[in-house]
């Protein structure tokens, strides 16, 4: 089916103006799919044609004005319209499927209780499978929703209940205006809770199954929505604006979460039932607060089109972080940004498929959902950040407040934000927006230091660059900080802020009030993490990382020292063994239980591709052994403990230790082996070959949930056994019956770097079976399974090769190619490092 195309919206949103979407449907009909009926009143330029957008199973009828259409003239999603008056009246009805991938209208049945839940994904184009739409950004109308349920069903919608529902009958009120990717409802014996904040209705809703879970946390969540609620609104100066504000955590979603204005949908993998670390808690606060960012930013005021989709993620990611510190008790999600969030962004925009965070044109709605990714989250957000510091905060959200005053339940582009940004300013942005949303890649900061016989600065440089390829220096406003041992201590002295001009110095910025002070032990670059550039230190500074990143007070500060080893190693200028040391000098003291999550989880990326494999055991001990000193010095229940647990199962080869975790033996005191980390533990074992089907079998007896489903799958795909992987591999290649998180969990567990033997034949496999086995899914999971099962540990030339033959078809579904170009440069980078 051919996507909608830019140029297309444009002319279709000149003819059309859309009055109201009538909807009805019937979900009483099966477990197949549902009836739909919808009525789109709409204006036109009298004697047009266009084209209305449905995915039916079956298109029963279809009334333009007086005439009933032919349903024969639908041709792929588009069926056509003609002879247009000024006023039209159009139904359609139709048999539309349910979706087991997370897309329109999606059908799961809980594996705990039988039970049958289904929730609605309109985003990018996909209200067209629940109900016939003009279905872009652009032309937003009111929606007036009713729905036919089981009796003892509940339902909610974006709009709140018209009456009470009357056996199985839901009606709602009209909404305001909306865009088409925003209509949602969930529909199932939903377990929910209710509250109240400032006069706006507050819900949760989750399945049955995970009542008493929801139940437990029912307040946390409800504080941090209360908080940010309040937040918001003093920011932007205006009231939230949809009316109620639905939370409902549904199963098998694809992404964390969806702004759909008065019924958000989350991941119902936010609903914890095995305990957490605090940093999961955190991320759920921020995905509240991300999408409560939205209900202005993308959905009070909405893009006019998809290439401007970083106005809607890049500011619910800066304004999502930004609340959640300053509003809940997260009040480090600084610190996760810069730690987890920023990691993304760097690698994507070091990528040959990178992109501006503004690309001035996004030809489709196909291409749209390739850029969601860490360039319009994290880089954009980082972007915005640094735009704060340059222009103030003051004048930025008075930007902020004309730019909803003058658009709200409209749309708007790049350069109406500008535009209200440099009027509240008083400062013409367009030379900044150029560098910094228009072009892609990444600048590099550089210390550059010389020291006098003293021990005092000489000169202190900071030198900018940018890769060959795209040679453009930017703007900066970075912190420097100048830090002390004194004892075991570390001592912040002085942190100034340095406004890099690369128009004046040509990227070379002599600080010169650092002459003649006392060499710090640490000079740090972006210090404070304001602006969005890779960091390196001068030498001295480098070489003081191990005894001074342990002792650093600031967490936000070991963060960017984390990030700056990591990245270095990334690219090749340091080995990994200079990262396995780090982490024995310094994870068994941190403090911060992010900084522990994704420390491991960047250096065991670097460790299982970059590493030769004789060496990599050696290494994964290492980190065990990190993780088993911190483990010991964690307090016992608390989340650095959880985190210390997690990483020393996952790189342990001691089976032994594992089974007797399972088994209750030597369990450190305080750890709680609850069904997520008895699941690890199998996984791990399951990896190392150590157990296998019986033992998978009756963990899963014991957890008959969607999560130990899911688990089960990963471990079955993980063990090494030649019938296994064939099994896992027909799922991931050929299976539409399992649900996307299914096949993405056989995709996970399939390869691993101990398995080399066992999976090579599948390198091969993957790049001959990809391209048929991608046209089988939707866009969303072809491009998240064609990354997930791409051979990332045979790091060889001749799998380049192969990749290289692959993205030279012209019929490959975008998804694959974007997930292949960038795992193929991942390749390339690790064979430079094994040299
Ligand atoms: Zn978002």
């Amino acid at each position: 089916m051919r996507s909608l195309t830019r140029t297309e919206a444009a002319e279709r949103a000149a003819l059309l103006t859309v009055e109201s979407y009538t909807v009805d449907l019937d979900l009483t009909s099966g477990e197949s799919g549902f009836r739909s009926s919808v009525t789109i009143r709409f204006r036109a330029t009298p004697g047009s044609a266009t084209f209305v957008e449905l995915k039916p199973a079956r298109l029963l009828a279809v009334r333009l004005n007086d005439a009933a259409l032919d349903p024969a003239t639908l041709a792929g999603n588009r069926l056509p319209l003609t002879g247009l008056r000024a006023e039209n009246t159009l139904t359609v009805e139709a048999e539309m499927a349910y979706s087991n991938t997370g897309e329109g209208l999606h059908r799961f049945v809980d594996p705990a209780d039988g039970e049958t839940y289904l929730y609605a994904m309109s985003f990018l184009d996909d209200v067209q499978r629940i109900f016939a739409a003009f279905d872009q950004p652009d032309l937003k109308a009111p929606v007036t929703l009713a729905v036919t349920a089981p009796p003892k069903w509940t339902v909610a919608a974006n709009g709140v209940p018209a009456r009470e529902a009357r056996d199985g009958r839901w009606e709602f009120a009209p909404t305001a205006p909306l865009a088409t990717y925003f209509v949602s409802l969930i529909a199932g014996p939903y377990h929910s809770r209710h509250d109240e904040h400032d006069g706006v209705p507050l819900a949760l809703y989750c399945r049955r199954s995970l009542a008493e879970h929801l139940d437990a946390d029912a307040d946390e969540i409800f504080t941090v929505t209360k908080a940010c609620l309040d937040r918001f609104q003093e920011l932007f100066g205006m009231r939230y604006p949809f009316g109620k504000y639905d939370q409902a955590f549904v199963p098998e979603f694809n992404a964390g979460a969806m702004e759909n204005p008065g019924l958000v949908t989350i991941r119902d993998d936010y609903i914890f039932r095995s305990a957490v670390t605090d940093s999961q808690r955190e991320l759920r606060a921020t995905t509240i607060a991300h999408e409560m960012a939205h209900m202005w930013f993308g959905d009070l005021v909405t893009m006019r089109w998809w290439d401007d989709l970083w106005l809607n993620e890049s500011f619910a990611e800066y304004m999502g972080t930004r609340v959640t510190a300053e509003a809940t008790r997260f009040d480090r999600a600084w610190t996760t940004f810069g730690m987890r969030r920023k990691a993304w962004g760097y690698a994507a925009d070091q990528r040959p498929s990178t992109h501006p965070v503004a690309p001035q044109e996004v030809a489709d709605a196909a291409q749209a959902l390739l850029n969601f990714d860490g360039i319009s989250y994290a880089k954009g957000a980082s972007v915005l950040r640094q735009l704060v510091a340059w222009v103030g905060d003051d004048a930025f959200l008075a930007g902020l407040r004309a730019y909803f005053d003058a658009h709200r339940f409209g749309n708007a582009t790049l350069a109406d934000l500008l535009a209200a940004l440099s009027a509240s300013s008083g400062r013409d942005l367009s030379g900044w927006a150029e560098l910094w949303l228009r072009r892609e890649q990444v600048n590099t900061v550089r210390a550059e230091v010389t020291v006098d016989g003293q021990g005092r600065y000489d000169e202190v440089v900071v030198v900018q660059t940018a890769p060959s390829t795209h040679p453009v220096l930017r703007p900066h406003r970075i912190g420097l900080g100048l830090y002390d041992r004194i004892g075991a201590d570390v001592v912040l002295r002085e942190r100034i802020e340095v406004d890099l001009d690369p128009s004046v110095d040509n990227g070379r910025t002599l600080v010169d009030r650092l002459h003649g002070q006392p060499a710090a032990s640490l000079l740090l670059l972006n210090d404070g993490d304001l602006t969005f550039a890779k960091v390196r230190l001068d030498e001295a500074s480098a070489a003081a990382v191990p005894a001074v990143l342990p002792g650093l007070a600031d967490p936000l500060a070991r963060a960017v020292l984390w990030g700056e080893t990591t990245d270095a190693v990334r690219d090749a200028e340091r080995p990994v063994a200079d990262l396995v040391a780090l982490i024995l000098a310094a994870l068994p003291v941190e403090t911060e239980v992010i900084v522990v999550e994704d420390v491991l989880r960047l250096s065991r990326t670097l460790i299982d591709r970059y590493l030769e494999p004789v060496a990599r055991p050696a290494a994964l001990e290492h980190v065990a052994q990190a993780c088993e000193r911190l483990l010991a010095a964690a307090p016992a229940g608390g989340s650095l403990q959880l985190a210390a647990a997690r990483g020393l199962i996952a790189a342990s080869a001691d089976t032994v230790r594992l089974a007797g975790w399972l088994n209750g033996k030597d369990v450190p005191a305080g750890l709680v082996v609850d069904a997520d980390l008895r699941w690890a533990l199998v996984y791990r074992l399951s990896v190392l070959g150590a157990t296998g089907e019986p033992e998978i079998a009756g963990e899963l007896a014991g957890d008959r949930s969607a999560t130990g489903a899911e688990w089960a799958a990963r471990c079955r795909a993980a063990v090494p056994d030649p019938a296994a992987k064939e099994r896992a591999w027909q799922v991931i290649v050929a299976d539409t019956s399992v649900s996307n998180r299914l096949v993405e969990a056989n995709a996970e567990g399939f390869w691993q770097p101990e398995q080399a033997d066992l999976t090579g034949p599948y390198v091969a496999r993957y790049f001959a079976e990809m391209p048929a086995a991608a046209r089988l899914r939707t866009a969303w999971v072809a491009e998240r399974v064609a990354n997930l099962a791409f051979p990332h540990y045979a790091v060889a030339a001749s799998t380049r090769l192969a990749a290289a033959a692959l993205l030279a078809r012209d019929d490959l579904d975008p998804g694959l190619r974007r997930a292949v170009t960038d795992a193929d440069d991942d390749l390339g980078r690790a064979l430079t490092a094994r040299g």
